[in-house]
């Protein structure tokens, strides 16, 4: 398991999270992400700062986490001592692979997504949800496929908060 008990930056405790409350939780942040993006408009694609990613680059990465997550799941529940494939976050964008996505295909595909995760954790049994992996490579901690799902929770929350910030740095 991570010796990590809560997200330095949004203070969110994976272990508070059981297994029923994820697809309200993932449903609710989804939501409200497809909510800011319509409120940012024209904003959406603006980086407030050059290091900082703008809402649509945000929301694009957390498309991507819940297809990450999902198909760490997926092999978690298949493999003994499965690794979990890297996401890496900064080189996709920094790649390009970002700069097609617009507020309104990224807001669809977060839907989308999203469910894809939901529906994926829905149907872990317990036996499943306590399966064991490592997270990945690039972060080598131990993990249960629940944390993972805690995980998806997590991201759509926290990132949520950054398009939020986002949306108060270019629109104050
Ligand atoms: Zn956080």
């Amino acid at each position: 398991m991570s010796d990590v008990l809560s997200c330095p930056g949004c203070g969110f405790i994976w272990d508070d999270v059981a297994v029923r409350d994820v697809p309200g939780r993932l449903e609710r942040a989804t939501s409200a992400f497809v909510d800011v993006l319509a409120t940012a408009g024209e904003l959406a694609p603006i980086r407030p700062e050059l290091d900082r990613w703008s809402i649509v680059e945000y929301a694009a990465h957390l498309r991507d986490v819940h297809l990450t997550l999902r198909e760490r799941v997926i092999l978690a529940t298949i493999l003994d001592d499965a690794v979990g494939t890297p996401i890496f976050r900064d080189e996709r964008v920094n790649a390009g692979f970002y700069a097609s996505d617009t507020a309104n295909t990224v807001a669809h595909e977060l839907q989308v997504t999203s469910q894809l995760l939901l529906r994926a954790v829905a149907t872990l049994s317990p036996e499943q949800l306590a399966r064991e992996f490592t997270y990945s490579p690039a972060s080598p901690m131990r993990v249960t496929v629940l944390w993972a799902a805690a995980q998806g929770v997590h991201e759509s929350e926290h990132h949520l908060a950054d398009a939020r910030d986002n949306l108060a740095r270019l629109a104050p």
